[in-house]
């Protein structure tokens, strides 16, 4: 028998989250890890899926995504970005997010490219990228906050380079781009055959009357970038495994080349859902940063005085702790602690690194019940005075 071919990806394990996950699980562990709410979601969006499939939505969706929700997501577009986007040319229904990168990336990327990350990278960048033959050039964003060094990017750029993955606000680090960031972007990009993928997911959840800075809302790279949002975020429900792509005409056909082959089209109840939610409540983005900076500021204001630093979270419903304080040790090792020792699941920062680190942060996730965060924060300062006292 001939040796077995590996695959494609050998050095690939299974992503953080869901180990994690995993873990929590088998622990019986308070998991403050993977991103997603705990409470429940909205019972009207509830009772809109139920009557999507009484109503007989129960067959394929159209292949785009449904005209209907893709108005919807124009009509958004229009209100908080002041953009007139054709839903029909350059709106695309996804599953999640994820799917979003994933097919932008096959369609764009090819053997011989270059892609920029940053570091720490969401971890399905990478893997989507070799997929598709290409290379990911991985540069780290700076301390302190995580910010872009765009000399070394001006620097990185060649002429192999052909998409830059850019994510604002930032998972895992909670930094939000400037609009000088969006400048600096466009300036290294300019002139050249090269593309911009936007991950954009927490759009609405950027703090301190601080605003979100979207791609599309800067022409120059509007023309030349996919841009990635997620109603998953949206409404509490990442169970729903629905985002969309925003692309100008020639990108967003490009993207369902590979899209209708890849999941062709995305549950057809829950677009119907989604659609009449967003007709009855078109602002309910408008919500979330209060929403989640209120769950920010209770998580923070328990863990003070406890000895972790907590490093400034300016977007996304994710909060650092920096535990150098306490140990040496490497983040994964530290997490592990906090999952045998305080009964807590956090998503350590290295996963998302291309080469080995030895940082001192884990990630929480606040998008929780208050009375989880309560536990949490409980738990984390007992394990505080306990490594103190020894
Ligand atoms: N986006 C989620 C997070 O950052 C994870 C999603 C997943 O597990 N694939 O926690």
């Amino acid at each position: 028998m001939a040796a077995a071919r590996p695959g494609k990806l050998p050095d690939v394990g299974t992503t953080i989250f869901s180990v994690m996950s995993r873990r929590a699980r088998e622990l019986g562990a308070l998991n403050l890890g993977q991103g997603y709410p705990d409470y429940d979601i909205d019972p009207r969006l509830t009772e809109l899926v139920t009557a999507a499939m009484a109503a007989g939505h129960n067959q394929y969706a159209p292949m785009e995504g449904l005209g209907s929700l893709r108005e919807r997501v124009a009509a958004k577009l229009l209100a908080v970005y002041r953009l007139s986007i054709d839903p029909e040319s350059g709106i695309t229904v996804t599953l999640g997010a994820t799917e979003a990168i994933f097919s932008a990336i096959q369609a764009v990327v090819g053997a011989g490219d270059e892609v920029i990350a940053f570091d720490p990278a969401y971890d399905s960048y990478e893997p989507a990228v070799r997929l598709a033959g290409g290379r990911c050039l991985r540069l780290p964003l700076t301390q302190p906050g995580f910010r872009y060094d765009w000399d070394r990017v001006r620097a990185a750029v060649n002429a192999r380079t052909r998409l830059v993955l850019f994510n604002s606000p930032h998972n895992p680090a909670c930094s939000v781009a400037t609009r000088a960031d969006l400048d600096a972007l466009a300036a290294v990009t300019r002139d050249r055959d090269v593309l911009v993928l936007a991950d954009e997911v927490y759009e609405h959840v950027v703090f301190d009357g601080a605003a979100h800075h979207s791609v599309l809302t800067h022409p120059e790279l509007a023309a030349r970038s996919f841009a990635v949002f997620s109603f998953g975020k949206t409404l509490h429900a990442t169970g729903l495994r629905i985002g969309y792509c925003v692309a100008p005409p020639r990108l967003t056909a490009e993207l369902r080349k590979v899209h209708q082959f890849n999941t062709f089209s995305i549950a057809h109840p829950l677009q119907h859902a989604v659609a009449a939610y967003l007709a009855q409540r078109p602002d309910c983005g408008r919500e979330l940063a209060g929403f989640f900076q209120a769950k920010r500021d209770r998580l923070r204001s328990a863990l003070e005085g406890s000895g972790f630093a907590l490093p400034k979270a300016e977007g996304t419903y994710f909060q650092l702790l920096d535990f150098s304080e306490f140990s040496h040790d490497g983040d994964l090792e530290f997490a592990e602690e906090l999952l045998m020792q305080a009964g807590v699941a956090t998503i350590p920062l290295s996963p998302f690194y291309a080469a080995p680190q030895r940082l001192p942060f884990v990630r929480l996730c606040v998008a929780k019940r208050d009375s989880t965060l309560d536990e949490g924060a409980a738990r984390l300062n007992a394990f505080a005075a306990r490594l103190s006292r020894s």
